[in-house]
């Protein structure tokens, strides 16, 4: 599998034509990067001109949707319409909707079988808000174990087997966003102990089989300084990025980063 990196431009940039540009310079630098899978989630309005501009390598996702197919939801957008956008992604369950727009598991949960009764796969955000979850030596606390795996199962609800091979987890520990208050990246160690945490979750609620092959990414302060490090991490297969994610330089580096990282790593046999 080759690695993953998410492109999460939140309500950014400000105008089309900063849109048009930003992703314009991303493709061009891109373009010929084939070891890396690039998923860009821009704004719903600038879908429509980057899906007709796009490159092979660079496939496209929205940040949301609601979870009726078309009909009186003033504001919304179904995940038949991302799809016909030319969409085979959509974010949900990000932290920012949790907290500004009180989005529950349960809403989460109709969205996610929504969205693959649309075919669209899901990039599934889950994580803990506080960082005072771990112990006072940093180490990985029960709490945050518990959290984490409340927030797979009750999004996961009656999700069966054959579906999950189109849900890719996004382990986002709130405190290591960008923007919130003293947010910075989590250690790749953190990333590591949270995804066997959810592999294990996966293993007791599907099989074994389920659980291996699940992707899963590290989303909270990623750029390109320090992407590659938690790529090196067996149990991550990707990375999920957002305010790196704008600025097209870092992100394309970022990119670069990565697949010059992947290249070694197949060279050893990874995975
Ligand atoms: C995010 O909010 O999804 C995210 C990963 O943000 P940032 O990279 O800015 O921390």
């Amino acid at each position: 599998m080759k690695p993953l990196i998410v492109a999460n431009w939140k309500m950014n940039p400000i105008s089309r034509k900063q849109a048009e540009h930003l992703f314009g310079s991303i493709r061009k630098e891109i373009c010929g990067i084939q070891n890396v899978e690039v998923i860009l989630c821009p704004p719903f309005i600038y879908l429509d001109f980057i899906s007709k501009k796009t490159s092979k390598n660079i496939k496209l996702g929205g940040q949301n949707i609601f979870w009726d197919r078309q009909g009186p939801y003033t504001g919304e957008i179904s995940p038949q319409m991302l799809k016909d956008m030319g969409c085979d992604y959509v974010i949900l369950g990000h932290s920012e909707r949790k907290k500004n727009f009180q989005e529950t598991n349960e809403f989460i949960n109709k969205k996610i079988k929504a969205s693959l009764k649309s075919r669209l796969k899901i990039i599934l955000c889950v994580g803990e808000e506080s960082r005072n979850s771990f112990n006072e030596d940093g180490r990985w606390t029960g709490e945050v174990d518990l959290i984490l795996k409340e927030q797979v199962l009750q999004c996961l609800e009656g999700i069966d087997e054959p579906q999950v091979a189109n849900i890719i987890i996004a382990y986002e520990p709130v405190w290591a966003i960008s923007t919130v208050e003293s947010g910075c990246a989590a250690t790749p160690n953190d990333a590591l102990s949270a995804s066997l945490l959810i592999r294990k979750t996966m293993h007791q609620k599907y099989n074994e089989k389920i659980a291996r092959s699940l992707r899963i990414l590290y989303g909270g302060s990623v750029d390109s300084k320090n992407a590659v490090d938690f790529m090196k991490e067996d149990g991550i297969d990707g990375v999920l990025v957002g305010g790196a994610s704008i600025n097209s330089s870092e992100f394309t580096r970022l990119v670069k980063a990565v697949s010059g990282q992947y290249l070694s790593a197949e060279q050893r046999n990874y995975r």
